[in-house]
């Protein structure tokens, strides 16, 4: 029964009380914790971030005295809703997510660290890792992993995550502590209850339930050891009784190998020791295209004899969005493809690698095996390691795939983790497609299907009535096929709130033994109840409502068309607004898809190099922070989970704010979800409610207040050099004492080329050269209108015609970041005409910073009523990438002077983002500057420099902001490294403060190359 306001502030007084660790209840969060990445929404009362064990211990006890459910929660990417419920929430990965001890092959960690952080830490001090992946590569967190105990991608190489568990600390739903070592396993003495309780006084809790389970099992009929014995090895649904009892005479007990994978259904682990494995050798992996997916399946048994560590399979319309993700996967996979597998041989570890000679050997074998047999038409071998690199991105892209779909027409994740025995598994296919096939259902099928494990998807519109109708008998008729087969409900991702009621469909004799067992340890049904064991619910009440609305335009006229709420009723602490605006006018339809696109994988939930997502998340790893928050909030909002006005409270302002709209989840979120755009329409409404602040006013109106200070350049310069102005600003206006205050110009670079001999560029010019129209935006006008002129003479160098209109504003950059949403508006309409009549004229526009480019590219695009919106998207380009198109064209001069210097290069977000760029490729700067002789070019991935144009440049966020940068500065301070280079001021002026070494515009670099900037110049930048 949901709980009353007044019930809720107690819960979080007294929790507040007794724990050292966060407690939060109120409706947005509750709001960013009711999903996951299944299809099930559940609102919990309250949400608990632990610090410590006795926080834990102490939260469960009081879950246990008041009766409220506890529902322990990593990353929260579960298929399955494994993590949902109506308690109170645990959340792991914010404080208890650090590595305890190492060893030489083990390691002890608490659950809430992500698998993927611990390897990408000890595959660099001690070339091992955790092997076994029963996860979402991006967040499996190892809580969670053990939780689960999932037979996942390298299941043929490492076998199930309990293989490799040591020991384990767990909190029972009484608040018991137990730890359980498979070093030191039970052997419990047989007898009645009080023998029991001398054995627990001599030994501890740990004998007690060790006795408890060993009795339990001991009395297992005849019929529950046939269908314990019959399981599939790799079968995920119920507790794992098989696996309890080891020893020669199965008298030891081993409770570790009963908590993994009962899904946070029998105690809450804390910390766990798991061993740890050299790292792999890889050399020899192929990829084998067929014409039909039964020749993939048939396939497999000729390949598994060969003993692969690997062998995967993708259907064609997976292999299709792959191909389109990334034209670099493009010479790899042929279009007409209708399956794939990807297989890999085993070539032995660091340690104890097998030799070259012989991998070859036996790739070659495998190859031959599967084309003598015609099954496939297509083979590739993978040979070196960007080979290698591609191999698995392929894999990985083709898991996240399905989200790109942006129609009406979704996959839905009901049975996408069954398992079958392998000699099967031809037969199930061929079964299931005709019956697929009755159902009027297209799927998407996939799997690991080396160890056996099928991923359908079907593919429906839930908004059509029938579908949801047909989704129940379809989930019925699959798994009985499925079980009729001998095979398993879930091989990896657990049963959850989605599976758990066929679990007595698949278990009928061992079911009332299950229940038993999560009797013993938690006889109340307060842990994560409704996992494994099924409540009496239907799992359809749970559906995620609006997942029906993906692909669809928005029906409701209310906030369709920006609603006015008169007289909102105010909110806690907050000052009621007279009127609410809630500003999702722009484009609604945009905010409806993007808010209802996001499905909530994870992949946003990043810590490690490969990826800048999210530059916010990664130092506090708090997921309302994380990209995926920003959608859950739009969305509770738009299907009445919370009220509209709640949008305007200072709870939501936090979540939108925890946005500095750098558009990397732009290119790395797999369904291409919108946050920039989702928070800034928040961060918008915020505003229409409660007005900017001082600080953010000032941001949003920069460029006009500049405007008034150059005349008096002199006198501000001054000012910002003087400590008690900058104290004073600190404390008015959140300026950062410390932040260093570029020289304001004595006139702005438009104002000086209307005073000057250059005053031509102000007109278009009738010519037959390449024509290009600068835009300065707010910075370089002001602070550095050295740099635009640099610009024009490198262009002018280069032939173009360049003309400079005078009549050009700000872009509204600082506008959009703070949510300003009407200036923002009146910008870009302005701006729109301006440049849309140039570019008729056969101008291409060009600006100096990514993020201008950025702002005119996307921010632009979703202006109502615009037609000229979509034409500047085709003719904006940043300075660096438009000058190396003309260098691809064979076109640019190549007059260099050496420039003997190493410098150190550092790409901006945005700059990213605009060429929808991986972190880790070379950008058009650094392409640029390897032309000019004698310059050493270093590129420095170190992630986002902290800044964010202004979100740096505030009090509140200094501190962060350099946090955020110090990788990127630490890397800079190398003594081998002359000075930064960024094609963004901003991140220019972060990486010099942080790193106390130069950092400058590659226009300078390219100028002093040319001869227009004398070399030595560039030391006093
Ligand atoms: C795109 C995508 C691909 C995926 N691919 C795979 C795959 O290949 N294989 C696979 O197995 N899964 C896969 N998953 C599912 C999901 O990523 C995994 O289930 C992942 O391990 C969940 O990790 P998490 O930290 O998000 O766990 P959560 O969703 O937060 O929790 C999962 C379960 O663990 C329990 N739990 C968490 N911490 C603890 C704890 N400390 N003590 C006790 N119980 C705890 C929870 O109660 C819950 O039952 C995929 C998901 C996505 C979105
Ligand atoms: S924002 Fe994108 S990456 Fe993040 S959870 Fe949503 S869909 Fe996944
Ligand atoms: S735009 Fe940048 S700051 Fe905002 S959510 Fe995406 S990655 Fe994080």
């Amino acid at each position: 029964m949901p709980l009353t306001t007044v019930q809720q502030t107690r819960l979080q007084e007294d929790l507040r009380g007794l724990i050292k660790g966060e407690v939060r209840c109120d409706e947005v969060t509750q709001l960013l914790y009711a999903t996951d990445a299944s299809i099930l929404q559940s609102r919990p009362v309250c949400i608990v971030c632990p610090r410590n064990i006795e926080d834990v211990a102490a939260v469960v006890r009081y879950a246990a005295e008041s009766g409220i459910s506890i529902h322990a929660r990593g990353a929260g990417t579960s298929l399955t809703g494994e993590s949902l419920g109506g308690g109170i929430v645990l959340i792991f990965s914010r404080y208890m997510r650090r590595i305890l001890e190492t060893g030489g092959d083990f390691v002890t960690v608490q659950p809430g660290l992500l698998r993927r952080r611990l390897n990408g830490i000890i595959s660099q001090s001690q070339h091992r890792l955790f092997g076994p992946l029963a996860g979402n590569v991006s967040s499996a967190s190892l809580g969670s992993i053990l939780a689960r105990n999932g037979a996942g991608l390298h299941y043929l190489r490492y076998g199930l995550p309990s293989d490799h568990l040591v020991s384990m600390t767990v909190i029972l739903a009484n608040g018991d502590l137990l730890t359980l070592d498979r070093n030191a396993l039970i052997q419990p003495l047989q007898g009645d209850g009080s023998v029991a309780l001398a054995q627990e006084i001599a030994y501890g809790k740990e004998y007690v339930y060790a006795g408890k389970v060993a009795r339990i099992l001991d009395n297992r009929s005849n019929k529950q050891r046939a269908e314990s014995a019959n399981r599939l090895f790799i079968c995920r649904a119920g507790y794992a009784e098989h696996a309890v009892l080891q020893g020669e005479s199965a008298q030891s007990v081993d409770l570790t190998r009963l908590f993994s994978g009962s899904e946070g259904t029998l105690g809450i682990t804390v910390e766990a020791t798991l061993k740890t494995v050299s790292l792999p050798q890889r050399k020899s992996a192929a990829a084998f295209f067929f014409n039909s997916l039964s020749q993939a399946i048939e396939a497999v048994s000729i390949i598994l004899p060969l003993r692969p560590v690997l062998c995967e399979l993708i259907d064609r319309r997976r292999l299709n969005l792959v191909r389109e993700w990334d034209a670099r996967y493009r010479p790899l996979i042929p279009s007409d493809a209708e399956a794939a597998l990807l297989v890999e041989l085993d070539a032995g570890t660091l340690e104890s690698p097998i030799c070259t000679a012989e991998c070859r050997d036996r790739l070659k074998h495998l190859i031959h095996l599967v084309q003598t047999k015609q099954l496939c038409y297509h083979a590739l071998r993978v040979n070196t390691e960007e080979d290698f690199q591609l191999f698995d991105q392929v894999i990985r892209r083709s898991e996240l795939a399905l989200g790109r779909l942006h129609s009406s027409i979704q996959p839905v994740p009901l049975f996408d983790d069954v398992a079958v025995p392998l000699n099967t598994m031809s037969d199930v296919v061929n079964e299931l497609l005709p019956l697929l096939q009755r159902c009027r259902v297209t799927a998407s099928l996939s799997g690991h299907v080396g160890q056996g494990h099928l991923r359908i998807h079907p593919l429906l519109d839930l908004s059509q009535s029938d579908a949801m109708s047909t989704l129940s008998p379809l989930a019925e008729s699959v798994y009985s096929m499925i079980l009729r087969y001998g095979g398993t409900i879930s091989s990896e991702w657990g049963t959850g709130l989605l599976k758990s009621q066929f679990v007595p469909q698949q278990f009928p004799h061992l079911f009332p033994l299950f229940r038993e067992i999560k009797e013993t340890f938690d006889p109340q049904y307060l842990l994560n109840p409704g996992k494994v064991i099924p409540l009496e619910t239907n799992w359809m009440l749970s559906f995620r409502r609006g997942l029906e609305k993906r692909g669809h335009t928005p029906p409701d006229p209310q906030w369709s068309s920006g609603s006015r709420l008169a007289k909102s009723k105010p909110l806690q602490g907050e000052t009621p607004p007279d009127q609410v605006e809630i500003q999702l006018k722009w484009e609604p339809a945009y905010i409806f898809e993007s808010a209802y696109q996001c499905n909530g994988c994870g992949e946003c939930l990043r810590f490690d190099r490969q990826s800048r997502v999210c530059p916010l998340f990664r130092g506090t790893a708090t997921i309302e922070f994380a990209p995926r928050s920003k959608a859950d909030l739009l969305r509770g909002i738009l299907e009445n989970d919370i009220d509209l006005e709640t949008l305007t409270c200072g709870r939501a302002k936090e979540i939108a704010d925890t946005c500095f709209q750098c558009r990397m989840c732009d290119i790395e979120c797999p369904s291409q979800t919108d946050i920039n755009v989702l928070s800034f329409r928040s961060k918008a409404a915020h505003v229409a409610a409660h007005g900017l602040p001082l600080h953010d006013l000032i941001v949003s109106r920069l460029d006009n207040i500049l405007n008034q200070l150059t005349p008096v350049n002199g006198f501000f310069n001054a000012a910002m050099r003087n400590r008690s102005v900058r104290w004073f600003l600190e404390k008015t206006l959140q300026i950062p004492q410390r932040r260093f205050m570029p020289a304001l110009a004595r006139r702005s670079y438009l104002n000086q080329i209307r005073w000057s001999s250059l005053r031509h560029r102000l007109s278009p010019e009738q010519t037959e050269k390449e024509r290009a129209a600068l835009f300065v935006d707010t910075f370089d006008n002001y602070f550095d209108p050295q740099l635009a002129e640099l610009a024009v003479q490198i262009l002018e160098h280069n032939g173009f015609s360049v003309h400079v209109p005078l009549r050009q504003r700000s872009s509204g950059l600082h506008s959009f970041s703070v949510g300003h949403a009407d200036r923002a508006e009146r910008l870009a309409r302005y701006n729109i005409a301006q440049m849309s009549d140039l570019i008729r004229l056969g101008y291409k526009i060009i600006t100096l910073e990514p993020a201008s480019a950025s702002c005119l590219l996307k921010d632009y695009q979703h202006l109502p009523d615009h037609n000229d919106s979509g034409l500047t998207a085709e003719n904006v380009f940043d300075f660096c990438s438009f000058v190396h198109r003309h260098h691809l064209l064979d076109k640019l001069q190549n007059d260099f002077h050496p420039v003997p210097y190493r410098a150190g290069y550092h790409a901006p977000c945005r700059g990213l983002a605009i060429s929808a760029s991986l972190a880790t490729d070379e950008m058009p700067a650094e392409k640029l500057l390897r032309l000019i002789p004698g310059l050493d070019v270093q590129r420095i991935e170190r992630g986002c420099c902290g800044m964010a144009g202004f979100w740096g440049g505030q009090q509140k966020n200094y501190r962060h902001s350099l946090q955020i940068g110090t990788p990127l500065f630490r890397a800079l301070r190398q003594p081998d490294i002359d000075f930064g280079v960024s094609d963004c001021s901003a991140c220019c002026a972060q990486m010099a403060h942080g790193s106390r070494k130069r950092a400058i515009h590659p226009i300078r670099l390219l100028a002093a190359g040319y001869g227009f900037l004398p070399v030595a110049a560039l030391k006093q930048t």
